[in-house]
């Protein structure tokens, strides 16, 4: 059976259906429709103003290059200017495969680019070191959580080098979806309050944060990436496979094939959330030693980078509602660059 007409343009043939709507598009409206949505997320949120000087965190994965390439497009119309900014995690056989990728992107598209390693921002400490350092610990997961504490702050770090008055990254709607099952099974009333919406406004002197993608779903995320042809880097961090998020991965997908519309469900159940008052944290003071936004003497980065310096990382690992932010690792999904999109294959195809 041929494929139907693009339901788009109604001159070319449909090259896939989107997975929320079913509408069946060509890839070139598909593209157009999925550029326009994130112009209307950054529009009608105000997440980036005429004039701002945006970091893109890019990692080299899908997720940060679909939305560097997304970027660039709007970045007349928005009045825009856009800097890489990469970070150097000091993974032995990982990274430095995805840093060569995120230098091909800036090459290809004439963007600037600055990478910040956390062995120079942090004494010394790369996350192999880190890994030597917790390994026996038996809290396999904590690679992560000290990962994604440090890259945050290495983010912020390099978005201040290259003058940015804004940075965003990003994660998708699955990654968002994923980081609120993680914080509703840990109980995390705190984080779940400050989770929602599309990004912070960057208190106690932060640059405000954003996630344009927040609203597109992975499955979308990879097709834009495929028909627009986008070269990126998917191998899975050698840390990845023993995070916690990945539990809540496989939660997801069963309640998403239970019920589609879970993914966004929780997007949105994250943001009300954020409007109970009861639930908020308490208002974030400074750090002592660095002076960053902090709810304890120490900031999450300093309080961790202590454990390490004192040859006691767990220490530096709460639990619970108290312990840190586990980030991940977000849009590591088994994405295939060249191969076929994550889509629901329209018949006769
Ligand atoms: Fe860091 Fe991501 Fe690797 Fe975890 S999976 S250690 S967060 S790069
Ligand atoms: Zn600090």
């Amino acid at each position: 059976m041929p494929a139907p007409q693009c339901a788009s343009c109604r001159k070319a043939r449909a090259a896939l259906r989107r997975p929320r709507s079913g509408q069946a598009l060509c890839g070139t409206c598909f593209c157009a429709a999925f550029e326009a949505e994130v112009l209307h997320t950054v529009v009608a949120g105000r997440l980036l103003p005429p004039g701002a000087v945006v970091a893109v965190g890019a990692s080299g994965g899908k997720d940060s290059t679909v939305l560097a390439h997304v970027l660039r497009e709007l970045a007349p119309r928005l009045a825009i200017s856009l800097h890489l900014v990469a970070v150097d995690e000091g993974i032995g056989g990982y990274r430095d495969a995805a840093l060569a990728a995120v230098r091909r992107q800036a090459a290809r598209w004439e963007l600037p680019l600055t990478v910040v390693a956390y062995a120079e921002l942090f004494g010394g400490w790369t996350m192999d070191a880190v890994a030597r350092s917790t390994a026996g610990s038996g809290r396999s997961r904590s690679c992560c959580t000290f990962c994604g504490v440090l890259r945050r702050r290495a983010l912020e770090e390099g978005a201040r080098r290259v003058g940015a008055t804004h940075v965003v990254t990003g994660h998708n709607a699955d990654d968002m979806a994923e980081t609120v099952l993680m914080n509703f099974l840990r109980g995390d009333a705190g984080r779940l309050a400050r989770g929602g919406g599309l990004g912070s406004p960057g208190e106690g002197g932060a640059l405000p944060r954003c996630r344009p993608l927040q609203l597109a779903s992975q499955k979308e995320v990879v097709l834009y990436a495929h028909f627009r042809r986008l070269d990126y880097f998917s191998e899975e961090c050698v840390y990845a496979p023993e995070a916690f998020r990945g539990h809540a991965r496989e939660l997801l997908k069963l309640l998403e094939a239970a019920r589609p519309s879970a993914v966004l469900d929780l997007v949105h159940s994250a943001e009300r959330l954020a409007l109970a008052p009861a639930a908020r944290p308490p208002p974030p003071g400074a750090c002592s030693r660095c002076g960053a936004l902090a709810s304890r003497a120490l900031c999450q980065a300093c309080a961790l980078l202590d454990g390490l310096n004192r040859g006691r990382p767990r220490l530096a690992i709460g639990k619970g509602r108290g312990g840190l932010d586990e980030e991940g690792p977000p849009g590591r999904r088994g994405s295939q660059p060249s191969g076929p999109p994550a889509s629901e294959p329209i018949p006769g195809f």
